[in-house]
């Protein structure tokens, strides 16, 4: 019978991972990395200071990767944010009630 393994993929988000240790540490180095600097702002060509640290696949999706600052392919997993560049980001993934692009209901 095979051992089963110490930790699963599949297991759920910890529901204290924001307030965790390991995620504070996590988050300050990637914050640290990027100089507390909102890159979707520095692609913009403005400089804006970081308040969050964005998950580019939500953690609640794969929790295995929730403390990953890249991805097995290379990009990066952890982003520096401000707030707004965070609401924007939620805001078009639907996770947000707000504006939203008027629905076209013709498309042909
Ligand atoms: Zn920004």
């Amino acid at each position: 019978m095979p051992p089963a393994p110490a930790t699963s993929p599949a297991a759920p988000l910890d529901p204290d991972f924001y307030s965790s240790r390991i995620w504070r540490r996590v988050r300050r180095q990637v914050m640290d990395e990027h100089h507390w600097e909102c890159q979707v702002c520095k692609a913009r060509g403005r400089l804006s200071r970081a308040t969050l640290v964005h998950h580019e696949i939500p953690a609640k999706d794969r929790p295995d990767l929730a403390l990953a600052p890249y991805l097995p392919t290379g990009e990066r997993q952890l982003t520096p944010l401000c707030h707004d560049c965070h609401e924007e980001i939620e805001t078009r993934r639907g996770n947000r009630p707000g504006p939203t692009a008027p629905l076209t209901e013709e498309w042909w």
